[in-house]
């Protein structure tokens, strides 16, 4: 089969012919329909973030397809089912497994990081990680539902403890992002909407923001903290969600929230940084970390893309071929649009 392959940091993917997944218990074979292009695997190929396994690798972890094969022993699926294969697999038996904590499962395996991924024709999954897509979901589009939706789902539903009428600041309207200001519009937030590109701020307001901010605008870090809080009601705001992956945004995401407020970690940043736990400390402030999503929720998130409480197909900017994948990392790091995906 062709698959795009990495074989360490900067350099570009090899597109090759490689040997087809072979399944063994419990396991599928997905025909590949669709693999969003998304930020962390930059930050494998840019900033030399490690794999878990050793490249070569095949990369990608935003996987739809249809079922080619199942092994005898998978009843749940049968081949031409449309499917979603989740940014993470967990093995339902260590400790947070069983809290409902998946998404920190002790034996996680993330395709494109631990196992080959899906950057190529056929990917393999265990059944019990797998979803149907319902019919009313389009197939490739239905790709990014893996992590550009319910990464924002968990992080808003479980991770924010947003309330109604809160004010909600989202610093980062990318791919993520932009689906996190419409899941907490959609549960009741006032939303605020920070980015550098003046285009990702419309697409914030057009999913529900009531206000956004471009920090370009401001002389200084200062006077950009001083106007949004002006605009949030001079305090700061109930919860701030960073997600973009940047030390400094993260520290001005921190000093926006208000005293007794939560900062939620999305974004990854590459390096470690410095929080002034003094300003927690008097503060009463919360800092959390919110990683992908629990493999419990993915039906809620499934359901909401299904009815439309959450917008899907415009979330989707463009669709590239296996062989133009290069292209499409290119077009992921110029910023320009939302979720792109491959379509192998
Ligand atoms: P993206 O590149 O699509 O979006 C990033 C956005 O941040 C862009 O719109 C960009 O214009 C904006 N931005 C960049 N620098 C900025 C700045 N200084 N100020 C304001 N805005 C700025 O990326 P993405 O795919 O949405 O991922 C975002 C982050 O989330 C990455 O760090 C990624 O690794 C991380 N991530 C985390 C999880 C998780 O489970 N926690 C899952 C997926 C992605």
């Amino acid at each position: 089969m062709k698959a795009a392959v990495f074989y360490g940091p900067n350099q570009p993917l090899k597109v090759e012919e490689v040997p087809m997944p072979v399944i063994g218990a419990g396991e599928v074979l997905v025909k590949v329909a669709a693999c969003g292009l998304c930020h962390t695997d930059i930050g494998y190929i840019d900033h030399g973030t490690p794999t878990f396994k050793k490249p070569p690798l095949i990369l990608g972890h935003e996987i739809s397809g249809t079922v080619f094969e199942v092994a005898p022993d998978v009843t749940t699926f049968k081949v031409g089912d449309r499917v979603l294969s989740p940014a993470v697999f967990a093995c339902g038996e260590c400790n947070p497994c069983r809290e409902g904590r998946g998404n920190t499962c002790e034996n996680m395996k993330m395709p494109g990081n631990d196992v080959d991924g899906g950057y190529a024709e056929y990917v393999k999954a265990p059944a019990n990680n797998l979803f149907h897509l319902p019919d009313e979901i389009p197939l490739i589009e239905g790709a990014i539902i893996a992590d550009a939706i319910t990464t924002p789902f968990h992080a808003v539903k479980n991770r924010s403890g947003v309330k109604p009428g809160d004010k909600l600041l989202v610093f980062g309207c990318g791919g993520v992002g932009l689906n996190l200001v419409q899941i907490a519009n959609a549960a009741g937030a006032s939303v605020y909407a920070v980015d550098i590109m003046q285009l990702k701020l419309d697409k914030a307001k057009e999913l529900g923001a009531v206000g956004t901010f471009n920090p370009k605008d401001y002389p200084d870090d200062k006077s950009f903290v001083k106007a949004v809080k002006k605009a949030t009601g001079g305090a700061g705001v109930d919860i701030a969600c960073e997600v973009i992956g940047n030390p400094k945004t993260l520290e001005t995401a921190f000093n926006l929230v208000r005293n007794g407020g939560r900062l939620v970690i999305v974004g990854y940043p590459p390096s470690p940084m410095t929080l002034n736990a003094s300003k927690v400390m008097y503060r009463e402030m919360e800092v959390v970390g919110s990683l992908g999503c629990s493999l419990q929720d993915y039906p809620k998130a499934i359901e909401m893309v299904r009815n439309g409480k959450i917008q899907l197909v415009p979330m989707v900017t463009k669709r590239f071929s296996l062989d133009q994948i290069n292209e499409g990392l290119d077009f992921l790091r110029s910023g320009e649009g939302i979720r792109s995906v491959v379509c192998p």
